[in-house]
């Protein structure tokens, strides 16, 4: 069987990260949880953590793998407290800036005659902690931007950065959104006679 594609919007590196894991059909499903997965999701993400100073991005060791878990999960504290469905503790804090401290990044000028000049970002703390800063790095960015937010689709777990107008983090929990409203106003519809109460479902 084949595995689940991953949810990878290309707009934030951290958002991607943190739906790396998903509910579908009341099913968790984690990439994260094989190395296979892991060595997938890193292929799929590679020139994004290149551009942001990793060079290599080739690895998907086990210690790689837990490290992230663990990241992923302070990183999904840092934003259900970024959009207000939680408290961040002090260890949460510690450990996104402990992480982030620990590859910092510097910018640098090459030239050479086939690509002549080129300006880049640089890492060079190792690869894991390469990869592993700049997962935290983009997280702070994109909290710090207020760009964050966790979507409302039901049973949904994903966050988005979202476009104008938009939402859901996809158009399948939009769909869900929609459908849920439909049947809580027909069953408000039906209950009204009996009781008054009005649907208190979102929008
Ligand atoms: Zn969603």
């Amino acid at each position: 069987m084949s595995d689940p594609p991953s949810p990878i919007a290309g707009l934030s590196l951290a958002v991607d990260f943190v739906n790396t894991v998903w509910v579908t059909g009341g099913r968790t499903v984690d990439v994260m949880e094989s190395r296979h997965g892991l060595r997938q999701w890193l292929d799929a993400v590679a020139e994004r953590l290149a551009q942001d100073g990793c060079r290599d991005t080739l690895r998907a060791s086990e210690s790689l793998r837990r490290a992230l878990l663990e990241d992923r999960q302070q990183i999904r504290s840092l934003f259900d407290a970024a959009t207000g469905w939680g408290h961040i503790s002090t260890g949460t804090l510690r450990h996104i800036n402990e992480c982030s401290r620990s590859a910092p990044i510097w910018m640098e000028i090459a030239d050479d005659q086939t690509n002549g000049m080129r300006v880049r970002r640089r890492r060079a703390a190792g690869a894991d902690s390469d990869i592993r800063a700049a997962l935290c790095d983009d997280a702070l960015q994109v909290v710090a931007t207020g760009q964050v937010r966790s979507c409302g689709g039901p049973g949904c777990i994903g966050y988005f950065v979202p476009a104008p107008r938009q939402q859901f983090c996809s158009p399948q929990c939009s769909t869900r959104a929609r459908v849920t409203r439909h049947r809580a106003a027909a069953k408000s519809g039906q209950d009204r006679p009996q009781t008054g109460r009005r649907s208190t479902a979102p929008d």
